[in-house]
């Protein structure tokens, strides 16, 4: 998506080969009539795949997820982050590395907030090494819910995490895919460029 690559060159800073910082509209401070145009795209291309809910991982997933909700008529669901396990309740918890903080927490879903029929769309703002992805997918799973399509913001293709959603047999769309990271460097894959990664 031209628009998001436009921004990330303008405003995004590579804090090391890995490590994208997007601060100035998605992470620290937020745009909401940009996260308005990315939800409108997201929407668009998840339109006929009979999306039920849209799920997120708190926090930076959920300015966008709840614009996709929004253009899509269906609820928004934030996956938390707990420090420990709950040991009562009806949840569904499974173990996540985060990449970033080296840190590890358990993403937690009520039982509530999700049924066996429910087809859900994944919105994330960072597809890495896709931890945060597979760990969603799991709770998913153990719903019976089918996980119908993950949508990522900025997928750093030259990680593993969409060969190893595809693997697992996900659909993955990206709107900004970066083929590489560097000091002062922020290059991008274009639409039909196959996935590089190490
Ligand atoms: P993964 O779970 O795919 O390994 O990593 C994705 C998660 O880590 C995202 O939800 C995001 O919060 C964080 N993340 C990974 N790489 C980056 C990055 O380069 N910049 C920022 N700001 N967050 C990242």
């Amino acid at each position: 998506m031209k628009l998001l690559e436009e921004r990330i060159r303008k405003e995004g800073k590579a804090l090391s080969e890995s490590v994208l910082k997007v601060d100035s509209f998605i992470n620290h401070q937020v745009d909401p009539e940009f996260m308005d145009l990315l939800g409108k795209d997201f929407a668009e291309h998840f339109k006929d795949y009979g999306i039920t809910k849209v799920f997120t991982i708190e926090s930076s997933g959920i300015a966008p997820a709840m614009m996709v909700a929004k253009y899509l008529q269906v609820p928004m669901v934030i996956l938390k982050k707990q420090t420990s396990k709950i040991l009562n309740g009806n949840v569904y918890q499974t173990r996540i590395t985060s990449f970033t903080k080296g840190t590890s927490y358990e993403l937690t879903l009520f039982s509530d907030y999700i049924q066996s029929d429910d087809k859900i769309l994944l919105i994330d703002d960072f597809l890495a090494n896709g931890e945060a992805a597979t760990g969603a997918s799991r709770l998913i799973e153990q719903s019976g819910a089918e996980l119908a399509g993950i949508g990522i913001l900025i997928e750093k293709s030259f990680q593993n995490g969409r060969k190893r959603l595809e693997d697992a047999g996900y659909y993955v769309y990206s709107q900004a895919r970066i083929r590489k990271l560097g000091n002062g460097v922020i290059e991008f894959l274009s639409d039909d460029e196959p996935v590089i990664s190490e």
